[in-house]
């Protein structure tokens, strides 16, 4: 809370710092093109339009919504994406990226008008690179933990998620307290990773930079079990129906997925105006239904 609001209070700071600037050298036209957000004057340009757009919303009708189309338009982003998070970001048959996530971004572009590079890297170093503001945006079914919180920001929830087991369909294990003394398979720097570590530390547990890894470590027998999202597992289940697994347990760990952006990025609130945008206008449930049948 308290850095949220130090944050807020140097965005304004910054935005009137650069307001005067701006009127002080005729330079109006700037805060309409708003440009690439890599140098800190044009972040401060767009702190200063959205500073303005957010006292003017406090009512989300769909209508004051509206005033974020083509926003951001003149400006190319950097996202940084998963290599494989079926079905939300993972590549198809011809190497383009596809996905919930994917479908998410290219509504969010053409709602808001940016542009965008769209770089799949492991997931960790993902997190890294928006931590340390190498890229604008990251989107990868980032589950919005406390931790992540602290050091960088999220645009409200998208997706609502939890985490289940997947088995050998052989296997005896049906519920997380089965976990206790087995050898675990889990992906490298994930919400997953943080619950199995507070929750089975009599557990092995074995880590991998990308799920697929993990889930061959189940399927080759090398492994008892992993522990991973929820609509991942069931998604990989339902398409490879030979994989020989199942998925097992009561979901646990509830939680919800964001985009992500460096601490203090001027970006999230025009993408979370997007998401309300999406929301109420539908555009948000054919996303979900393409990939997750009837919301
Ligand atoms: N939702 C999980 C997390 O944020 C995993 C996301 C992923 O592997 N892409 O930790």
């Amino acid at each position: 809370m308290k850095k949220k609001i130090t944050r807020n209070l140097i965005a304004m700071m910054l935005s009137f710092t650069f307001a005067a600037t701006v009127i002080g050298c005729g330079a109006q036209e700037k805060i309409a093109t708003t440009p690439a957000p890599e140098e800190p004057s044009e972040k401060a340009v767009t702190a200063e339009t959205s500073v303005a757009a957010s006292e003017e919303t406090t009512e989300e009708s769909a209508d004051e919504v509206d005033k974020y189309e083509g926003s951001l338009a003149g400006t190319t982003l950097t996202i940084g994406t998963d290599v494989s998070f079926v079905p939300f970001e993972f590549p198809d048959e011809n190497d383009v990226y596809t996905g919930f996530d994917m479908d998410l971004i290219s509504a969010m572009s053409e709602y808001l008008g940016f542009d965008y590079t769209l770089t799949p890297m492991d997931f960790t170093a993902m997190l890294m690179s928006v931590q340390t503001n190498k890229l604008d945006v990251g989107i990868a079914g980032i589950t919005m933990t406390d931790e992540r919180e602290e050091v960088m920001d999220f645009s409200n929830p998208y997706y609502d998620a939890g985490i289940q087991i997947l088995v050998k369909e052989d296997s005896t294990i049906d519920s997380f307290d089965d976990l206790t003394d087995k050898t675990l398979a889990i992906k490298e720097g994930t919400a997953s990773l943080s619950y199995v570590e507070e929750h089975y530390p009599e557990a092995k547990v074995v880590t991998f930079a990308t799920i697929d890894e993990a889930y061959l470590e189940v399927q080759r027998g090398a492994a008892d079990a992993t522990v991973f999202d929820a609509p991942n597992m069931l998604y990989f289940v339902k398409t490879n129906p030979d994989c020989g697994c199942k998925v097992v347990g009561d979901l646990e760990d509830a939680c919800q997925y964001g985009i992500l952006f460096p601490d203090g990025s001027t970006n999230k609130e025009y993408f979370d105006a997007a998401l309300a945008k999406f929301k109420a206008d539908g555009t948000y449930d054919t996303i979900y239904d393409k990939w997750f049948g009837t919301n």
